[in-house]
């Protein structure tokens, strides 16, 4: 791994961030797509202990670890 494939993995989670704070607080409906702002948002699929967002406009996936107490 080297410094440029880090800061790529850091710049996406600064762009998702809002999006992974939301599904950890359990609002999972209403979410726009930060890269491409696609209007009919984002699939939330949820699995054992992780949600996986994905936009179906450009095709990003993003694994969100969620908190379970
Ligand atoms: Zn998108």
């Amino acid at each position: 791994m080297n410094d440029n494939a880090e800061d790529k993995l850091a710049a996406l989670e600064s762009v998702w961030y809002d999006v992974i704070d939301a599904v950890n607080a359990g609002r999972t409906n209403g979410l726009i797509c930060p890269e491409c702002q696609h209007p009919d948002g984002l699939q939330v699929e949820e699995r054992q202990g992780r949600v996986e967002v994905s936009c179906p406009n450009c095709k990003r996936v993003v694994e969100v670890q969620v908190n379970t107490f």
